[in-house]
């Protein structure tokens, strides 16, 4: 079995996805050759591709989109891209024109899941408890807000926490609003939890998923921020979280049932905040989660019992599944 891993892709996690490459690459368990996705959208194949790994960023790429890559070469496709244009169903649809199997979700999956605007407002009809949030476009005015700072704004559309701000009083609401839409024409402003616990279970499965262990992250920093998710020792990683039984069962519950309604394929990881209240609110779903030194989504599987690699084989395996 032969697998194409794609790497890069636009600068807001560009960094992240050639990490997790370097990563999956020294773990697969099947031969595997790697394109890389420079910041200017270009492409870098063979050799050039592997300098790009090893230096941790592309800037610019040498083929122009469509690259002279021989697709049907591959068995499967694994699009190891964070944000947009390559976690949000468009290098999904590309591979699907090109009749490739890929990892992970497919098309109107990816798109659902990537969007957090969308994917709140689907999750909220199915009954799951998700924090309240405006919608706000670019050029609109922000209308009254009907909870209190704290805030958190954030692009609808990114992940690693790029272009979200915590706002704690309402004249930083501006500079915040600017920061997100430098990265997304759309954007949230949700009510923050403040004290909140952090919670995440990995997925894995076409549909219907079985659950990792739930597990939780603390830090010391105002919230889980860029640096605080990549820098190593900045954030602690709790396998499984100090949580009640009861409370873990429901939170792997949640996820596989939204999961289902959000037709994922391959792969999710599903993050949850707890209220010191107690209330439980599904976060997001992430389609292509980081699989980084520092990264949750490996880390889950390798603590219910499934290594790396075999990790890796059973996501190329689902993608073959019809
Ligand atoms: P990921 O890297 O997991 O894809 P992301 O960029 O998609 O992250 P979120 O998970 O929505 O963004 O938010 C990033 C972090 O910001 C959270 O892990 C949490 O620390 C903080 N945060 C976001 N929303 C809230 C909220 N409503 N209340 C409290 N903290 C929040
Ligand atoms: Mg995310
Ligand atoms: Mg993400
Ligand atoms: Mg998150």
């Amino acid at each position: 079995m032969k697998v194409l891993l794609l790497a890069g892709g636009p600068p807001g996690e560009h960094e992240v996805s050639l990490s997790s490459a370097r990563g999956v690459l020294a773990a697969m368990p099947h031969p595997t050759e790697l394109a890389v996705i420079a910041k200017d959208g270009k492409w870098l194949l063979g050799e050039d591709a592997h300098e790009a790994l090893q230096a941790g960023v592309a800037e610019q790429g040498t083929h122009p989109f469509p690259p002279p890559v021989p697709w049907q070469d591959y068995d499967v496709v694994f699009p190891l891209l964070h944000g947009p244009l390559g976690e949000d169903g468009v290098i999904q649809g590309f591979l699907q024109l090109l009749r490739r199997p890929y990892v992970g979700a497919g098309v109107a999956s990816s798109a659902l899941c990537m969007d957090k605007d969308l994917c709140k407002r689907v999750l909220r009809q199915a009954g799951i408890p998700v924090v309240p949030w405006v919608t706000l476009y670019k050029g609109e005015t922000l209308p009254e807000i009907p909870f209190s700072p704290p805030y958190f704004v954030k692009p609808a559309n990114t992940g690693s926490s790029v272009g979200i701000s915590k706002v704690k009083a309402e004249q930083d609401a501006t500079r915040a609003l600017a920061e997100a839409f430098a990265w997304d024409s759309k954007v949230l402003v949700e009510q923050g939890i403040e004290g909140v616990r952090e919670l995440e279970v990995a997925l894995l499965g076409n549909i219907h998923a079985e659950a990792s262990v739930v597990g939780e992250i603390t830090y010391q920093a105002e919230f889980y921020d860029y640096e605080t998710k990549y820098t190593p020792g900045k954030a602690q990683l709790h396998l499984p979280a100090p949580i009640p039984p009861e409370l873990s069962e429901r939170i792997r519950a949640t996820a596989i049932e939204a999961y289902r309604i959000l037709g994922v394929r391959g792969m999710a990881r599903v993050d949850f905040f707890l209220s010191p209240q107690g209330g439980l609110y599904l976060n997001e779903f992430n389609t292509i989660p980081g699989f980084t030194p520092t990264s949750m989504y490996p880390k889950l599987w390798q603590a219910t019992g499934l290594a790396y690699p075999d990790l890796l084989d059973r996501l190329v395996r689902l993608a073959l599944e019809a």
